[in-house]
């Protein structure tokens, strides 16, 4: 993403609900998915990769599961991954028990370890690469908190004040965004603003109790009513979904 459309994307999330780092994050792993999706069928080094990686981690899988126009390109990827994964399994089975002779195996079984050799069985099938869609979400995460810094060391007017009225990023990225950061001035912003959204989600949290006492349970709720699950994603890191 070139730096003027981050700078778009910037603006456009901190007008919306949630950590605004989150929502570009999570955005750029589906668009991500859906273009592998595409190529997959037809592109041998796609293929390639994703058999080095097993295809996805769970939470993408989850993603893909979405794409349901898709259906029979992750069946023809799926297919082929269990191909791999039966022939490795049989091949491994072969050498991990024939190098694993009966005297070993006993030696093993009186150490109490009989799983060593099913433990070298389960090294070699391991993935060799990181879910691909994990790796363009750490990328993004990295390019839109650096894009934030940068904006708030320069004090651009239009992202300090939409940063100052967004929801504030959540617990994980405000932490990264600070490790990330060089400028004091900038830090000092991001924190205060942080601080800011983390007392008002506080306050949220602190009447969301007060209307379950006993004494105030006939008072209507406001916008308190959500913030128990709007804390679980600050404090998580919850991708928006
Ligand atoms: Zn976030
Ligand atoms: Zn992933």
């Amino acid at each position: 993403m070139s730096l003027p459309a981050l700078y778009i994307k910037l603006k456009e999330a901190l007008v919306k609900p949630g950590c605004p780092v989150c929502r570009i994050t999570r955005e750029a792993g589906i668009r991500y998915l859906e273009g592998l999706l595409y190529e997959m069928v037809n592109d041998p080094g796609t293929r390639e990769m994703l058999e080095a990686s097993w295809g996805v981690c769970q939470a993408h899988a989850r993603e893909l599961a979405n794409f349901t126009q898709y259906s029979l390109g992750i069946a023809i990827l799926n297919e082929a991954l269990l191909d791999k994964a039966i022939k490795l399994v049989r091949q491994t089975l072969n050498i991990g028990l024939e190098s694993c002779s009966p005297l070993i195996h006993n030696f093993l079984l009186r150490k109490r370890n009989p799983a060593s050799a099913g433990t070298r069985m389960a090294a070699v099938l391991e993935s060799t690469q990181p879910c691909p869609a994990c790796r363009i979400e750490a990328e993004t995460t990295g390019n839109v908190l650096h894009e934030l810094n940068f904006q708030l060391a320069q004090r651009d007017p239009q992202i300090t004040a939409l940063y100052s009225k967004s929801s504030g990023l959540c617990w994980p990225h405000f932490r990264r965004a600070l490790s990330l950061a060089e400028d004091p001035a900038g830090i000092r912003l991001l924190a205060q603003v942080q601080l800011e959204k983390m007392a008002a989600l506080q306050s949220e949290l602190k009447e969301f109790i007060r209307k379950h006492d006993y004494r105030y349970l006939g008072e209507p709720w406001g916008g308190e009513k959500d913030s128990w699950i709007r804390s679980l994603k600050m404090l998580s890191g919850w991708l928006l979904g």
